[in-house]
């Protein structure tokens, strides 16, 4: 056993009316999930429905935003700061998802001061990476998620309140999973990169999710993978079957 806690996220990603959002606080309240002993639980409904979700769910599951400005709050429309989130008790942020990469054009640097930000700011942060399709054909899959890191690694000293996602872009809301080997592999090299580059301490503690069309039917077989700690969901985390994936261990 590893000794690194399950940790597993819903990304709600822009999904979800009030009603939506009621019901599916519902089923998590009635749910049985081994919280906080054997899992740590994180949801990370749209900014607008945090304080519905303060006010709702379950205290042992905590709550992300899922993006946050680059530094303090300011003239930036249409932006959150760090600070906000704390005032609201939200303790985690997801950032660098692969589709504020693409569709935002948030760079590794970008990403980087971000994640820099919020952990001075005391939030835990998510911190995905992952390659496109393209990539992991050419042989790139562990040179784009190293640079990935890399910028964060140039801006952070402290890694206790990190959480590494490894999300290959091609595996996100395609049903397309990567095979517990591939996911395996891939987070064993995260692990590599971090103890050459960083320390092998935070190599052996920092916790890895994998993400990318995890669902009930496929989550014991890569939750059984020794460097996958958890996963980040996107699609099945709005449906009932969350909960048989948070309970994957069992
Ligand atoms: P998915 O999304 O589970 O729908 O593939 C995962 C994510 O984007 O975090």
């Amino acid at each position: 056993m590893s000794g690194r806690k399950l940790i597993v996220g819903g990304n709600w990603k822009c999904n979800g009316t009030l009603d939506q959002v009621k019901a599916i606080v519902d089923h998590l309240n009635e749910a049985h999930v081994p919280c906080p002993n054997h899992i740590e639980v994180v949801i990370a409904p749209p900014f607008c429905f945090l304080p519905v979700l303060r006010n709702t769910l379950r205290s042992d599951f905590h709550l992300a935003a899922q993006n946050c400005w680059t530094g303090k709050g300011g003239a930036f429309t249409g932006e959150i700061s760090a600070e906000m989130l704390t005032n609201l008790n939200v303790s985690w942020v997801i950032l660098g998802h692969s589709e504020r990469r693409t569709l935002c054009s948030e760079s590794d640097e970008m990403v980087a001061e971000k994640v820099a930000y919020a952990l001075s700011q005391g939030l835990k942060v998510i911190l995905c990476c992952g390659e496109t399709l393209e990539q992991r054909e050419k042989n790139e899959t562990n040179a784009v998620v190293a640079r990935q890191i890399k910028a964060v690694a140039d801006k952070v000293q402290s890694w206790g309140n990190l959480v590494i996602a490894y999300e290959p872009v091609w595996a996100i809301g395609t049903g397309k999973v990567a095979t517990p080997q591939q996911a395996q592999e891939t987070h064993a090299a995260i692990r590599t990169w971090l103890s050459q580059n960083v320390s092998e301490s935070v190599a052996q503690q920092i916790r890895i999710q994998y993400g990318g069309s995890v669902s009930a039917t496929n989550c014991k077989e890569l939750g059984s993978q020794p460097d996958i700690d958890g996963f980040l969901v996107g699609g099945a985390s709005l449906k009932p079957e969350f909960v048989d994936i948070l309970n994957a261990r069992i």
